[in-house]
């Protein structure tokens, strides 16, 4: 599923829609609009104006309209793939099919100029919304400060890596990531993410700043060193241990029993 590196590459993409006026936006499925806005208040509050600037927050992508508009929030569910003037920000990302079915168009923003931004979701668990709350998420994982991590992990008796999944305390990181940044920290994700040291949370800082870095330039979430044993019997690539495999914050998760403690 998209996690904020994929959501930073759509930014990326979304930026070279800046200063294109708008002219039309498909929002006809209501499902796909939230915040209980509707079709006439999202065409009425984007037609005639421009996006003036990118943002994101985790795995929110968020564009800011001209002429005091709102801010349009974009979310990508498990399975949305951002699309512009007819070619997709991500090629080949393994979470989603990138075959073009018009069925699978949430969302449209048509520009003066031909082009167009497409928000394709074949599973529509993602969703569009005017002026979202940002302060609902947590700070970026890629920028939180020390104090801020400490205070998303300190007292805490939630496993760590439901915690550092919290996107309300700590913004961005999605299943695959979590598990890459624990493995490479040594870190066991179902400990209690409160019996971390001040040192423990210095270093899995570091640890997740290099690991998005990296990532991020290889190309996605799903390009981590553990991703080619996440099945059944895969072992860890650096000591050859059998991987544990359970489910931790609700989600499928891999670790190393030797050196992750
Ligand atoms: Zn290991």
């Amino acid at each position: 599923m998209p996690e904020m590196l994929e959501v930073e590459v759509y930014r990326q993409t979304a930026a070279q829609s800046l200063g294109r006026r708008i002219v039309a936006v498909d929002a006809s499925d209501a499902w796909f609009l939230k915040g209980g806005t509707d079709e006439a208040s999202v065409v009425g509050a984007l037609v005639g104006r421009t996006f003036v600037t990118d943002r994101r927050r985790g795995k929110l992508l968020l564009l800011d309209t001209s002429e005091d508009g709102p801010t349009l929030g974009l979310r990508f569910g498990m399975t949305g793939v951002l699309e512009l003037d007819g070619v997709d920000a991500i090629d080949g990302l393994e979470y989603s099919s990138h075959r073009k079915d018009p069925a699978w168009e949430r969302f449209v923003v048509y520009f003066e100029d031909g082009g167009a931004l497409r928000l394709r979701d074949p599973r529509r668990l993602g969703g569009v919304e005017l002026d979202p709350d940002e302060e609902r998420l947590g700070p970026d994982a890629g920028d939180a400060s020390l104090t801020q991590l400490r205070a998303v992990l300190s007292e805490s008796n939630a496993p760590l890596k439901a915690r550092l999944m919290d996107q309300a305390r700590l913004a961005g990181l999605g299943n695959l990531l979590t598990d890459e940044i624990l493995w490479r920290a040594g870190f066991d994700p179902a400990r209690a993410a409160g019996s971390l040291t001040s040192d423990d949370v210095a270093a899995l800082r570091r640890t997740m700043r290099t690991t998005l870095r990296v990532l991020g330039r290889r190309g996605g979430s799903h390009m981590g060193d553990l991703q080619d044993s996440r099945h059944r019997g895969g072992v860890c690539p650096t000591d050859g241990a059998v991987l544990l495999r359970r489910t931790i914050g609700g989600r499928t998760t891999y670790s190393c029993p030797q050196h992750q403690r």
